[in-house]
């Protein structure tokens, strides 16, 4: 595996893999990787001949009172973990590769980046934007990997490539999870153990949304007040939101059909955690 500190190095690596007739995966990342991460660069690695894996915490996708200094980095457990998985280049740029003095572009998906998760991390999804479309740009990939577990930045980048025809394929790679349901994330290393166990009350409470659509729920309304009593009553957790919405357009939905998808985010002490399920609901027979 290859290594990568400035856009010219990774341009001339991957150059070189195309110039072999090799097709490009991407796999972009904050770091600290996990079980989900390798899950991704697999699923690169299976799909494509030459694969990326970009490191770099993103200061833009941070807000003024978020974790960006304290985000969790240990490049040289990455670096180990992304060759297990079958990188062939980690990408791991300073800040100052990606945004030089005087950078001043900013991608913006408007609409959708102001709900959900958008709605309580103001500017996230423009810094998330405007970053990955650089690294496109950087490394031009045939594919990109992305996880369902970030489902609101799944539906943000899809739209940033149609309006800025990008000619790239995502994808998209199911939840990782620990066994007891909690969604990997780099973020679940700050929970001191009381809170490690409380945090699984995210997922239990998608299951219990699941079972109540199975169970005949279809009000979009009633679904998503059971799901927040349910989080609410885990007492160290607090509710961020709960969206029972359209997987598409974000948009709540009051009747349920078809398939809806059930997005929470809850602080558990003083971390925030995402979850969310996509659930098909039975046509009544
Ligand atoms: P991050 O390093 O948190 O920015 O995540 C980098 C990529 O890995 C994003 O596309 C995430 O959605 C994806 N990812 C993070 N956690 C998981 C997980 N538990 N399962 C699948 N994909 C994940």
């Amino acid at each position: 595996m290859e290594l990568a500190a400035t856009v010219q190095g990774v341009r001339q690596l991957v150059g070189d893999a195309r110039a072999r007739g090799l097709s490009i995966g991407l796999v972009p990342t904050m770091g600290f990787l996990h079980e989900g991460h390798a899950e991704l660069i697999r699923r690169a690695r299976a799909d494509c001949g030459f694969v990326v894996v970009t490191i770099f915490v993103n200061p833009l996708q941070f807000g003024p009172r978020e974790d960006l200094e304290s985000y969790p980095r240990d490049l040289a457990r990455d670096l180990q973990v992304a060759a297990v998985a079958g990188a062939d280049v980690v990408f791991y740029p300073a800040v100052e590769e990606m945004y030089p003095p005087g950078f001043g572009t900013h991608v913006d998906v408007h609409g959708l980046g102001t709900v959900l998760c958008g709605a309580s991390r103001p500017g996230h999804f423009g810094g998330v934007a405007t970053v990955v479309a650089k690294l496109f740009n950087i490394v031009l990939p045939d594919r990109a990997y992305f996880g369902q577990k970030d489902y609101q930045q799944t539906v943000v980048l899809r739209r940033m490539v149609r309006d800025l025809a990008f000619d790239i394929e995502m994808v998209t790679v199911p939840t990782v999870r620990h066994e007891d349901g909690l969604a990997m994330s780099s973020r679940n290393a700050y929970l001191a153990t009381a809170e490690r166990r409380a945090a699984t009350v995210l997922h239990d409470s998608l299951e219990m949304a699941r079972h109540r659509i199975l169970a005949g729920e279809r009000d979009g309304a009633a679904l998503a007040a059971a799901i927040r009593e349910r989080m609410e009553g885990e007492p160290l957790a607090r509710v961020d939101y709960v969206a029972v919405a359209d997987p598409d357009t974000l948009a709540p939905v009051t009747r349920l059909e078809g398939t809806v998808l059930v997005a929470l985010a809850a602080f558990v002490g003083r971390t925030r955690l995402i979850d969310n399920a996509l659930i098909d609901v039975p046509a009544r027979g």
